[in-house]
């Protein structure tokens, strides 16, 4: 989805609402759709732009505990200010939506707080099986 400048210099504030389930370049799995909500303003002297974003959606992760695919939740809410140059004309909002979801990913992925992980001897999934390895 692209927003022309040239309707924002018009209008100077254009608010955008839309749903997807997919991106290009984009390498994580969408489990719901993301809805995506936009308030871009136009700020003073034409050259800066707020963009105020709002997203709702869940990916599927891989926990790096135990390795488990999980659906996680995504609710974000961000302002992001622009300077434009003369070169642009226009904004690019999936681009910038990949960009806030990548940016509020977690640092770890747990598929829960208190994940157990995988034995490290024999590779059960400890959240699901109980292993003999610790009491020998
Ligand atoms: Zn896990
Ligand atoms: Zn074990």
């Amino acid at each position: 989805m692209k927003i022309k400048l040239e309707e924002l210099y018009k209008k100077k504030k254009i608010m955008y609402k839309y749903e997807t389930n997919k991106f290009e370049q984009f390498d994580y799995k969408i489990v719901s759709p993301f809805k995506i909500s936009y308030t871009i303003k136009l700020l003073e002297n034409l050259k800066k732009i707020e963009i105020e974003i709002e997203i709702n959606g869940s990916l599927l992760l891989n926990c790096d505990r135990c390795l488990e695919q999980f659906s996680y939740n995504m609710n974000i809410n961000n302002i992001d200010i622009y300077e434009l140059d003369e070169f642009d004309n226009e904004i690019d909002l999936d681009k910038e939506t990949i960009e806030n979801i990548i940016l509020f990913l977690p640092s770890k992925y747990l598929c829960k707080d208190d994940c157990k992980g995988l034995c490290p001897n024999c590779g059960t999934n400890l959240n699901k099986d109980k292993c003999f390895c610790n009491q020998i």
